[in-house]
């Protein structure tokens, strides 16, 4: 039957694809694909972990008091004929086998099949064994997560090609942690659905520089599409359309083909210089989240990366940090990759959307009552932790001696943040200098994230060499607004005036101190920005590298002049967005 679900659209384009439910355990469950080499390892783990779970469930039996009542013994024969039954485990090994997922996802995604089965059945007594058969399949993943070959950060990233020949495949979950989202990175996902989230949530930018179709805050999507469904993601207009009609499925693959020549036509522009029509040079800039990023970031036509997130390399490790040796490696890998162009390195900002382990923002939420996005994230966590925060300063500046790098520091809001942020880097310098390691003097950025920082902007222009304002948390933090709700995202609004004016007042004033300024927020890449921000007097953008293209195209097309005037008109509008959507059409 065919049937459509509305989300937030959150990367553009259309994918069409055979659907992958990720389903949403109470054990946190890796995901990850395996090669072909390690099918059998992977079958044997499965196979170990039903042995191990048949043994404790044998154990109990055996043990059990005997005054305890009789049900309980029945309860663990039905508890051990479920772990035995073929439509787990047989069942359970046909996606390692023909899908490579490892055991851990394998078991859930099967777990998912038989539990609608149950659902479905008339007899009531049938219908809450569901209840056992999660029980079960618990125990296995708490055996797997024990179990030999559980390490998840050596899994080696599958990339398309290794799946050449089946059908693509859409990714369907409650939520994605962004930290899974980088295990899926490779490419091997055409495109993504999410029942949770909104529009600049970490996941919703991952998927943004894959540069995949991907709508998020689609409610319900996971529990109603169902493992290799056919499933249409149209990612312009927030659209899933499931098991299309063969009409509507010609209509979105000529779609799909028409954004492939748009895409080819735009890639042309690659090597042709940001300069507006009244000769204005503008700098268009790579946001990146791991070293690999940076070949992307130089094809795309990046002259330099504007942000690196480096929490992602904080991500998916146990509780267990990078040490400084390997940060060092990644940032100088980063740093050389980018050829002598710049690279902006900002600190951990981990915490929020962004835990360090493979926790969704539902889990988030339930784990933390409090308001994480409010609490110890960016560099209020890298300051309580003085030892782990110097690590990662010595890390940075000892890349410095590689290329030209730059420092920048997320979320700052108060001037004793800045100053101990100071001290820590010249602690972090003597340290190099006394161990006579070369680093260079580097220069040294705020982001502009928090109204506070806004409006205090001289003050910090004081201390810093430059600043980067991230719209996307300006916005969450100047509208309290979660950006990764999806009950509230209507109210996320990039073209609210306190935003906007925020944004023109942190331009103006960096362009009066003589500071260099760049956005490098959502915001940045969305064409329909472009005008508006250079008329604000912005010449330095941070995007995903493939919105360069579409952003460079707005920028040959622009005359900063005639931007000017129609920015002051509209930031003195009463409803700017009004005369903004007028603005990009014209
Ligand atoms: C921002 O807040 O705009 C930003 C670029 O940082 P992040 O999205 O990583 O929070
Ligand atoms: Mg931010």
């Amino acid at each position: 039957m065919s049937f459509q679900v509305i989300g937030l659209p959150v990367s553009r384009g259309v994918a069409i694809g055979r659907a992958v439910l990720v389903a949403s355990s109470r054990v946190d469950v890796a995901h990850y694909f395996i090669d072909e080499s390690r099918v059998e390892s992977e079958i044997a783990r499965l196979r170990l972990a039903r042995d191990a779970v048949a043994g404790e469930l044998s154990l109990l039996k055996r043990d059990l008091p005997a005054e305890a009542p009789a049900e309980l013994s029945a309860l663990l024969d039905v508890h051990l004929m479920l772990l035995h039954d073929d439509a787990l485990t047989g069942a359970t090994k046909q996606w390692i086998v023909e899908r490579h997922y490892n055991a851990e996802w394998a078991l859930s995604a099967q777990l998912e099949v038989l539990a609608r089965q149950f659902d479905e059945m008339e007899d009531e007594y049938l219908r809450e064994r569901k209840a056992d058969l999660e029980q079960v399949v618990e125990r296995m993943l708490r055996a797997l997560a024990h179990g030999p070959g559980a390490s998840f950060a050596a899994a080696p990233a599958v990339r398309a090609r290794d799946f050449a020949g089946e059908d693509p495949l859409v990714l369907v979950a409650n939520d994605i942690a962004p930290a899974d989202m980088l295990h899926f990175k490779g490419g091997v996902f055409t495109g993504f659905v999410t029942d949770v989230g909104g529009r600049t949530s970490h996941t919703a930018i991952v998927a943004r520089s894959m540069d995949i179709p991907a709508v998020v805050g689609a409610r319900e999507a996971s529990r109603i599409i169902r493992q290799d469904d056919w499933v249409i993601i149209d990612g312009d207009n927030g659209l899933v359309i499931v098991n299309p009609s063969p009409i509507v499925l010609e209509e979105y693959r000529f779609r799909q083909r028409q954004a492939e020549l748009e895409r080819e036509r735009l890639s042309r522009l690659r090597h042709t210089p940001a300069v507006t029509l009244d000769g204005e040079r503008i700098e268009l800039l790579a946001n990146i989240e791991l070293p690999e990023d940076a070949s992307a970031a130089l094809e795309a036509g990046a002259v330099g990366v504007g942000l690196f997130r480096s929490e992602f390399l904080f991500m998916n490790r146990g509780g267990e940090l990078p040490g400084e040796d390997e940060q060092f490696e990644a940032y100088r890998a980063a740093v050389e990759a980018m050829n002598g162009l710049p690279v902006t390195i900002r600190t951990v900002d981990i915490g929020a959307d962004k835990p360090l382990d493979r926790m969704s923002v539902n889990e988030l939420r339930h784990e933390h009552a409090l308001n994480p996005a409010l609490g110890l994230r960016a560099i209020r966590w890298s300051l309580s932790e003085p030892g782990m925060f110097r690590q990662q300063l010595r890390a940075i500046l000892r890349a410095s001696a590689y290329g030209k790098v730059r420092l920048l520091i997320p979320m700052v809001a108060h001037l004793s943040e800045v100053k101990l942020t100071l001290d820590a880097l010249a602690r972090a310098k003597q340290q190099l200098t006394d161990a006579g390691r070369p680093y260079v003097d580097v220069e040294v950025g705020a982001m502009i994230e928090v109204p506070a920082a806004a409006l205090m902007l001289p003050v910090f222009l004081r201390y810093f060499d430059f600043v980067s304002i991230g719209t996307n948390d300006l916005i969450q933090y100047t509208l309290a607004i979660d950006r990764a709700d999806e009950s509230v995202a209507h109210l996320y609004d990039p073209w609210h005036p306190a935003v906007l004016a925020l944004v023109a007042g942190t331009i103006r004033q960096a362009g009066e101190a003589g500071k260099h300024v760049s956005v490098c927020g959502e915001m940045a890449g969305d064409p329909a920005f472009t005008e508006l921000l250079l008329g604000m007097g912005l010449r330095s953008f941070s995007m995903h590298p493939a919105q360069i293209a579409a952003i460079k195209q707005r920028v040959l097309r622009a005359d900063t002049r005639r931007c000017v005037v129609r920015a002051t008109s509209l930031l003195e509008a009463e409803d700017p967005r009004d005369q903004g959507v007028r603005l990009v059409a014209g």
